[in-house]
């Protein structure tokens, strides 16, 4: 997914049975967060891997986080465990999109393999083009619509 994680985010946190404006900025925050590791991609790795092997975008490194964590939040520091349960269904939300066309590995540690929905062919010269224009990109555009029917209608 290119476009639609953040408005992701902002549906999510919309859904949340407790709001709160800190919930938004983490709801936010979780849903781009795996992307950041595309500093570490461009910067250090210069694109030597696909940044969807690096930590950030491992579905069993989050579940394994949400099994230790969320238990200890909740006897150590419960008021965190919203803010840390919400983190956690926004980063998977955002696995979950980026499994549309971006895959992911979502059998590691036992496979390497990236799963994805969708295969998007490089039907342009530029492989952002190619998203774009690729059938799927619709589904972004649906959630940011969606996203921007629900801020219309309620606001923040
Ligand atoms: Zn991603």
């Amino acid at each position: 997914m290119l476009t639609a994680h953040l408005p992701s985010g902002y549906l999510l946190a919309k859904s949340w049975p407790r709001r709160s404006k800190a919930l938004m900025a983490t709801a936010l925050l979780g849903a781009v967060f795996p992307d950041f590791d595309m500093l570490w991609f461009y910067l250090v790795d210069h694109r030597a891997f696909h940044h969807h092997h690096y930590w950030v975008h491992i579905p069993a490194f989050w579940a394994l986080l949400g099994l230790v964590a969320l238990p200890l939040l909740r006897l150590a520091w419960p008021r965190v465990l919203p803010h840390a349960a919400l983190l956690l269904a926004a980063v998977f939300l955002h696995l979950l999109l980026d499994s549309m066309t971006g895959a992911i590995a979502w059998a590691w540690p036992w496979r390497d393999t990236l799963y994805a929905l969708f295969e998007v062919p490089a039907s342009q010269a530029n492989w952002v083009l190619s998203f774009l224009l690729h059938w799927t990109f619709l589904a972004e555009i649906a959630i940011w619509l969606a996203a921007f029917a629900v801020w219309r209608r309620s606001g923040w």
